[in-house]
């Protein structure tokens, strides 16, 4: 069919994406919030539950967080590289403060300590003004918890500097996990005609005759092996600029996965949506042929497609 590949264009425009103060404005203050929640959910792990293996514990730390900035710029429509690429960063390296902020202040607020110091304060009233003070402040605590040590797998401990530079190597894996997040997220398409992400706007599952008549109109291979059933998923930006994304998924006999990515026209669009209706529309008439409607006399209906209803005037011809 000569017709169908003029539907199928090689791919969305690249166009620059205009920087938008008000949506990095909201970018980044949503993605500070997470840096805390995350930061609060890191330290639960590693001071109650005690769990923080070593290397996996900053890398799962860092997805979380790389996972929820995607989340976030999707919801935002933000695209812009620069905006994503600074605001994660600093969300990164916030999470990475907070973990250790947070476990300074669980010792500050440590009913154990407190209690100490209600005890010195008690037994020397004359200087109990310079003991209500904190004993150390955040830098004082990591110099004191650097000195103690940080206890490693096989019974080693890092002390003094080489505790600093375990803390930067946790540092460096969490940033690194939430930069490929948010770097393989920003590949997607995004439209910077109207600013927004592609999105999903009609998918569901073919039968193998149904696909077939799919990807023939759309002109695509078809399938080679026998296929039960193909999977579509039809993209687009927010606005429907175009193109149109068509992401075909099905598996053969021999159970291998095939995945085809198409970007069409909105001629090769409107092809896809009326094969959708009308797949439709056709296991609504299976549904109602097979299952007996208690209300077939009142609510009959017919196809409301080639039938001319009677009464109404034929236009046309
Ligand atoms: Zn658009």
């Amino acid at each position: 069919m000569p017709e169908c590949s003029e539907w199928i264009v090689a791919r969305p425009p690249r166009r620059p994406v205009r920087f938008s103060a008000a949506r990095a404005a909201m970018f980044a203050s949503a993605a500070v919030a997470a840096a805390a929640i995350v930061a609060v959910l890191a330290d639960i792990a590693q001071n109650d539950l005690h769990w923080a293996p070593l290397v996996l514990f900053p890398v799962v730390i860092g997805l979380i967080l790389g996972a929820a900035l995607v989340g976030i710029a999707r919801l935002t429509q933000t695209g812009h590289r620069p905006t994503l690429l600074a605001a994660s960063l600093a969300a990164a390296a916030l999470a990475v403060a907070g973990q250790h902020f947070f476990a300074y202040w669980n010792h500050r607020i440590d009913p154990a300590v407190g209690r100490e110091r209600a005890k010195a304060m008690a037994a020397f009233p004359d200087v109990a003004d310079r003991l209500t003070a904190p004993a150390e402040d955040w830098l004082g605590f990591m110099q004191t918890a650097a000195q103690r040590g940080r206890p490693l797998p096989g019974g080693w401990v890092a002390r003094g500097e080489w505790a600093w530079a375990s803390w930067a190597a946790d540092a460096l894996l969490l940033v690194f996990a939430v930069l490929a997040m948010v770097a393989t997220a920003w590949r997607l398409p995004y439209c910077a005609r109207c600013g927004s992400w592609w999105r999903t706007i009609r998918g569901g599952r073919w039968t193998a005759p149904e696909a077939g008549r799919l990807v023939a109109a759309v002109g695509a291979e078809y399938p080679p092996e026998a296929v039960a059933t193909v999977r579509y998923r039809l993209t687009s930006c927010r606005s429907g600029c175009g193109p149109f994304g068509l992401k075909l998924l099905w598996r053969d006999s021999a159970g291998r996965d095939f995945a085809c990515d198409l970007w069409l026209n909105t001629a090769g669009r409107d092809r896809v949506m009326q094969l959708a209706d009308e797949v439709v529309r056709r296991e609504q008439a299976d549904d109602r042929a097979s299952a007996p409607d208690p209300l077939a006399h009142s609510t009959e209906r017919t196809e409301p497609t080639e039938s001319v209803r009677p009464g109404e005037p034929d236009a046309g011809d």
